[in-house]
């Protein structure tokens, strides 16, 4: 009789646990932005419906820096506050899918100062002298460190910060690859991390990696449909979306715009001298310059062909002005290789420039304007900035 009744124990405990791990990958089904992807992860490890840890933190790796980065940390800054949450949450008998919803990325856990404080955590993901982050990460098996064995890692920065009596540690794996962390702790109620948790924990982990990597996957490819091959510049079709959002920015608060458009001068020449493959690195060469010295809220795409726009937000007319005039000279003043066969022995643009509200109201306008102006400087004999139709400030 004893024994059945375990057996029946243990079923409920299985059945709850596959609903809360069935609400969660369903939740994460919902959406490829990371931001609510990791909200929804370390929802699940900390709401009380969910896992029910008290603290939890969640750090992916960075590849290209080698780097394990913070990224979000969820825990209540302190006892009080967890209390707080807990009573609201069983008075409101919000369930799961309430709690992590994804579009409800709270602004209380995004500004928590414990929140942050993970988000400013940064560690090299080295093997020799390896942080207890590290270790995690090249061994890739979750990890529980009991009040007896936490002791040998209490010089371990993360421990430093975090202070915990005992943690657990599980890997976010994706195809045999660990992107990232989850560490847990229940540093308030002090309850012990049991196996089971060790192991739903593990469980959520899994398809939370996969969701993680997904998420990135998309992000990856979105930027790419959105750059131009050969420059690495916003191509075409992203740089009409970002001049209407940015113009209705900019009427929104009243502030100007200009949009800026370059041209190569004799372009073809060079081509039909040197060949295609020569004039496509001159174009490589032009937009890592113009990439360069514009500043960072500038948009620099390739429009097409030899024509380069920048999307200058909150700038008025003068200012684009010197901006654009900066611009020329840095490509006068570079040396392109076999430039001396141009018609000025020279590589150099042409430059027109259109305001926002002054020349057009909507991004037809403004193109129109900035073609108009760059057709002056042309005619005014090319390597030239021009900003008004009668080009009166070149
Ligand atoms: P202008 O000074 O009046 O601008 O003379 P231009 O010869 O530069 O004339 P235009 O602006 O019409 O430039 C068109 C030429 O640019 C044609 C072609 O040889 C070259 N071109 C356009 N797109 C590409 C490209 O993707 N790669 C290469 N290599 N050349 C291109
Ligand atoms: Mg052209
Ligand atoms: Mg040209």
């Amino acid at each position: 009789m004893e024994e059945l009744a375990k057996v029946k124990q243990e079923l409920e405990r299985t059945k709850t646990e596959l609903a809360i791990l069935y609400e969660i990958s369903n939740a994460m089904r919902t959406t490829l932005k990371l931001e609510e992807i990791l909200y929804i992860i370390l929802t699940g490890v900390t709401a009380h419906l969910g896992l029910g840890f008290n603290r939890a933190l969640l750090f992916l790796v960075n590849e290209k820096d080698g780097l394990i980065e913070g990224k979000l940390g969820i825990g209540p800054d302190s006892g009080e506050e967890a209390n707080r949450i807990w009573r609201h949450i069983e008075q409101e008998k919000m369930d799961m899918d309430d709690l992590i919803s994804a579009h409800k990325v709270s602004n209380n856990v995004m500004d928590s100062s414990f929140n942050r404080q993970v988000q400013r955590f940064k560690l090299q993901l080295k093997e020799q002298n390896a942080s207890l982050l590290s270790l995690s990460v090249f061994e890739g098996m979750p990890l529980h460190l009991t009040t007896e064995t936490i002791q040998s890692y209490r010089n371990d920065p993360v421990i430093q910060v975090l202070n915990p009596e005992e943690i657990a540690i599980v890997p976010l794996k994706a195809k045999d690859k660990v992107k990232g962390l989850i560490l847990a702790d229940n540093s308030i109620t002090k309850k012990p991390i049991s196996k089971d948790d060790i192991r739903m924990l593990n469980m959520l982990a899994n398809q939370a990696g996969l969701a993680i990597e997904n998420s990135q996957l998309y992000e990856t490819a979105v930027i790419r449909s959105h750059t131009d091959s050969l420059t690495n510049l916003w191509n075409h079709g992203y740089f009409q979306y970002l001049l209407q959002s940015e113009m209705e920015k900019a009427k929104a608060t009243s502030v100007p715009l200009s949009l800026v458009t370059v041209d190569i001068d004799d372009f073809k020449v060079y081509n039909d001298s040197l060949g295609h493959q020569a004039g496509d690195s001159i174009l490589k060469e032009i937009a890592r310059l113009l990439k360069n010295q514009s500043r960072k809220m500038d948009y620099v795409c390739r429009y097409g062909g030899e024509e380069f726009t920048i999307i200058l937000p909150q700038t008025e007319k003068r200012e684009a002005h010197l901006i654009a005039e900066r611009l020329r000279q840095d490509i006068e003043k570079q040396i392109f290789i076999h430039e001396e066969i141009l018609p000025n022995k020279k590589l150099t643009v042409s430059i027109g420039l259109a305001t926002f509200p002054r020349d057009g109201q909507n991004p037809s306008e403004l193109i129109s304007y900035s073609d108009k102006t760059l057709y002056q400087a042309k005619h005014k004999g090319k390597n030239t900035t021009c900003s008004e139709i009668d080009c009166i400030t070149a």
